[in-house]
C-alpha cells in the first residue's frame, strides 16, 4: 500500500498515521487530515482554526471568500432541512 501523503502545494511529506486501531491493518490507521476537504496534510501545510485542522489550500479559498472555513457538517445538514 503506498503511503498517505501530504498533497497540499504539491507537498509530498510522508505522514505519520495518528492512532493506529489495529497495528497490522493499515486500514484502520488515523491519519492528520483537514477537517473541511478530508485531504491529507502535514503539520507543516495545515492549521488549527477554532479547534479544527484546516489545510492550507483551505485557508487560502477561505480568506479569498473574505470568510473563515466552513467545516462540512457530517450529514445534520441534510437531516434538519432548511431553516
Ligand atoms: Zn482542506
Ligand atoms: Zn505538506
Amino acid at each position: 500500500m503506498p503511503f498517505v501523503k501530504c498533497s497540499v502545494d504539491g507537498c509530498s511529506r510522508k505522514l505519520q498515521p495518528l492512532v493506529k486501531p489495529d497495528p497490522r491493518d493499515r486500514e484502520t490507521w488515523i491519519y492528520p487530515e483537514c477537517d473541511v476537504c478530508f485531504r491529507p496534510a502535514c503539520d507543516k501545510h495545515s492549521a488549527d482554526v477554532d479547534g479544527r485542522r484546516v489545510c492550507d489550500r483551505c485557508r487560502r479559498e477561505a480568506e479569498a471568500r473574505g470568510a473563515r472555513p466552513t467545516v462540512i457538517d457530517l450529514g445534520l445538514a441534510g437531516l434538519r432541512g432548511p431553516g
